[in-house]
């Protein structure tokens, strides 16, 4: 009997369940220039459940894709139950002869039977090979599938997003919880499909022989399924709780790591060990009670497979005295409840693994549903090339997650070529003004014109192709120097990257690098210093060669000489440019056609380098006492 019973039919892992986390080299900078600390504030994956319908309806447009494969996935699905449901009716017919009822039992006969068997067994086999191959692979192309759609949802997603996300908790979502949506993607309908078939025809097949037994067997079911789907549902709401959980931890985790340098500098490994083990208990103690939902659910199914052999022991046996079945037929509902039993356990097993695909669409649907907040408006048209003139009408901005005003009422006017410097203390504003104009954040209200377009009224992509930015927090891609300049322009050749190279005085230093061009930066960014990684910036900003530039200047410390490298590359970089500069460097500011003293969010003075010292105002006092940082 045991042969019957159908076993877990592929044999692969549990899939990891970690989420993967990758340091952020970003955050890392930021830590390592002094700068803030990442937000720690997660986007709360379980802020809503949307029912398994609404999950299932989001998921049947990337099964559509591959309709052919599951009907075909589905057919050998359906080839693979004959085995099951034959068995029974063989043995049936050999208890039968055997005693005498009906035709007699002889040699030529087992020896037909058992080739029938036979042959349904190799179809079996072969049907089993391709539902195992064609089904998984049917999954890897809708797990493919969806990671290319979120990935490309996420490109759309601004900055905000990016603040209160935590890098970690975006790429677990991406890749495990993808994985998760393979195994469903075929395993759900096959299974449901393979249950059906062997209830509907076992059901009609026991009728024959006696309708009130093959009831009496058939009203666990129902039963056995309010109670599964009951405890399961208990099942699943741990399952989540750990998900939401592993990520959390995973967060304090790369928290901590991200911040090791300041860790060890402020002897805290302690509080970080404190503050982790509360994360890593509270993950104990909600595994605890996922498994204490999954004992009951698991104790609940035993007891009904027990039902279900006493029903057959019980009301068979009686039948059996009463004449009312043959002896054939009692092992025939033996067997097919048996069967039956191994479906349903099928179905139980396979619940856990529903339930992972489950969350894994969940998450992936989170994703999708992000609003994009920046995006194209509907008659939004390309950025006509102009000369480059800038301007900013009475723009007020706040930050959409926390409502902190940080522009008030700034009007700026910047000619083509001109080459503005903002100046001021740190948290005055002059990033958040930069990062306003190529719109990674919007304005709360007034507007940005450039060349007298509304930058809300232009296509993002031109809008950004028509602005080079070169960022405060440097970051350069784990390449090569090479291709790490070309970002600036993908189809430059060779050359035209030397080119830019050496306008931007790094080609010196270059040279120096083993393997020169081809030299690979390491992920963080750490093998090349602060001022070449500068440099490195500017030679992609050069090549990029936009008409208008936003120049974050980085406060670091980096030797006189180089500084002087950095100035001379960043004066030919704005030549013939309109030039948004966040300045440090007295040079830079000297030469700027106007200079505007930004404080608290709001203009306080304007004019150039001779009129504002004459002033003797804000800028005097920046200028005589060293300009303050960042
Ligand atoms: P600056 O570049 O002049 O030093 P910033 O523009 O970086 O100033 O910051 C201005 C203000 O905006 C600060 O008070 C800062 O705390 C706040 N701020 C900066 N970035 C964000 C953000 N992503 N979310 C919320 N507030 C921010
Ligand atoms: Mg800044």
């Amino acid at each position: 009997l045991g042969e019957v019973a159908r076993r877990s039919r592929d044999g692969e892992g549990e899939p990891a369940e970690n989420i993967c986390n990758v340091l952020n080299r970003k955050d890392l900078k930021k830590i390592e220039n002094g700068g803030t600390m990442p937000k720690t504030k997660t986007n709360d994956p379980g802020a809503h459940h949307a029912s398994s319908g609404a999950l299932i309806r989001r998921f049947l447009p990337y099964l559509a894709n591959y309709k052919m494969v599951l009907c075909l996935d589905l057919f050998c699905a359906a080839l693979t139950t004959l085995c099951d449901i034959v068995l029974p009716k063989i043995m049936s017919t050999i208890t039968n002869a055997a005693m005498g009822v009906g035709i007699t039992l002889t040699a030529g006969i087992v020896l037909r039977l058992a080739a029938v068997y036979f042959v349904l067994r190799i179809i079996d086999g072969a049907a089993q090979y391709f539902m195992s191959g064609i089904g998984h692979i049917m999954g890897v192309h809708i797990e493919t599938d969806m990671r290319r759609d979120a990935f490309d949802h996420l490109l759309k997603l601004d900055h905000t997003y990016y603040n209160n996300t935590k890098v970690g908790t975006i790429m677990g979502r991406i890749t495990n919880d993808l994985f998760d949506v393979t195994e469903f993607a075929h395993h759900c309908p096959e299974e449901f499909f393979i249950a059906a078939i062997k209830i509907v025809v076992s059901f009609v097949i026991l009728c024959r022989a006696s309708v009130p037994l093959t009831l009496a067997v058939f009203a666990c079911v129902p039963l056995m399924g309010v109670v599964s789907v009951y405890l399961n549902g208990r099942l699943r709401a741990r399952f989540r709780q750990q998900r939401v959980q592993i990520g959390e931890l995973n967060s304090t985790i790369e928290d901590s790591l991200l911040g090791q340098g300041v860790v060890k500098a402020f002897a805290a490994e302690n509080e970080e060990r404190e503050k982790f083990a509360k994360g890593n208990r509270e993950f104990e103690e909600i595994k605890t009670l996922g498994y204490y939902a999954m004992g009951a659910f698991n104790t609940s199914t035993r007891l009904f497979d027990g039902l279900m052999y006493l029903v057959v022991i019980l009301a068979g046996g009686l039948s059996l005295v009463n004449g009312k079945i043959t002896a054939g037929d009692l092992v025939a509902y033996m067997l097919y409840v048996t069967t039956l039993i191994a479906t349903i356990r099928r179905i139980v097993e396979f619940a856990e693994q529903f339930q992972r695909g489950m969350t894994g669409i969940e998450r992936f649907a989170e994703i999708m549903d992000t609003p994009v907040t920046i995006g194209d408006a509907p008659d939004a048209v390309p950025l006509q090339s102009g000369p480059g003139d800038i301007r900013f009408e009475n723009v007020s901005f706040e930050y959409p997650d926390d409502h902190n005003k940080v522009l008030h009422d700034v009007s700026l006017d910047i000619r083509a070529g001109e080459r503005l410097a903002l100046v001021g203390a740190s948290g005055g504003g002059k990033t958040t003004l930069c990062n306003l104009i190529p719109r990674f954040y919007e304005v709360t209200s007034g507007r940005i014109l450039i060349d007298g377009q509304d930058i809300r009224r232009v296509t993002l992509k031109s809008l950004r192709q028509d602005i080079g930015i070169v960022q405060q927090d440097v970051f350069l891609f784990a390449d090569t120097v090479r291709e790490n300049i070309r970002y600036g322009r993908p189809d430059a050749s060779d050359a035209e990257v030397e080119a830019a190279a050496r306008a931007a005085r790094c080609d010196h230093f270059i040279h120096t690098l083993a393997g020169g061009y081809d030299f690979m930066i390491n992920e963080e960014g750490t093998n090349l210093s602060q001022g070449q990684r500068q440099l490195v910036t500017i030679a992609r900003a050069i090549l990029a060669d936009r008409p208008a530039l936003i120049l974050d200047e980085a406060t670091s410390n980096v030797d006189t000489r180089t500084e002087e490298l950095i100035q001379r590359a960043m004066d030919a970089l704005m030549q013939g440019r309109t030039s948004f500069v966040i300045a440090h460097r007295l040079s830079t500011v000297r030469n700027a056609d106007c200079i505007v003293v930004l404080e608290q969010g709001r203009i306080i003075e304007r004019g150039s380098h001779d009129e504002l010292i004459a002033k003797k105002g804000k800028y005097y006092q920046l200028y005589t006492g060293n300009l303050a940082e960042n």
